[in-house]
């Protein structure tokens, strides 16, 4: 074994400002672009960061209409022919989480995009890409997509 494969995973992080909800929304479509189905997409960020904005951006990038891309806060889930879209924020063990059907959507076939991931931080797997928002002032997001590997 080489040595370098002792060297952790170097994480490829791309840094973003938008300055409107559209924007943040092409940004996930661009990255839905890139994505193969089973992609993990977890989203970190607090309340109005703009993560379901991101995930209506991730939908259309998939080619799916987007009008029906509304936060999961009660339904913890919703399902789409694509994808998967979670709101984590009311999930604190691991009972709620196996209750929102999670460990049988991680079978690959769809893309998942999670909100509240920072409540499911230590199941998230090692491939998931890390999407983190922030607000700067009104209008303004600093958004950091951290790709694992290469
Ligand atoms: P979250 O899902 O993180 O709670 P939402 O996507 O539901 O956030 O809401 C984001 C809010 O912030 C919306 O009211 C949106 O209009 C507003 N907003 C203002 N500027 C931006 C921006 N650059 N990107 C995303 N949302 C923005
Ligand atoms: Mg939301």
């Amino acid at each position: 074994m080489k040595p370098s494969s002792f060297a952790p995973n170097k994480m490829n992080n791309m840094q973003y400002t938008t300055h409107t909800p559209h924007q943040t929304e092409e940004l996930g479509a661009q990255l839905a672009r890139q994505l193969a189905p089973g992609a993990v997409v977890a989203l970190f960020g607090d309340l109005g960061a703009g993560k379901t904005a991101f995930v209506r951006g991730l939908a259309q990038g998939l080619g799916m209409s987007d009008d029906d891309i509304t936060s999961p806060t009660y339904a913890l889930v919703h399902e789409h022919p694509q994808l998967v879209h979670f709101d984590m924020y009311r999930v604190t063990n691991a009972d709620d989480l196996e209750s929102t059907g999670w460990y049988d959507y991680l079978d690959g076939t769809r893309v998942l995009a999670i909100e509240w991931s920072e409540n499911i931080a230590d199941e998230l797997p090692p491939n998931a890409i890390r999407v983190h928002i922030a607000a700067i002032n009104n209008n303004e997001r600093r958004i950091t997509i951290a790709h694992p590997g290469d």
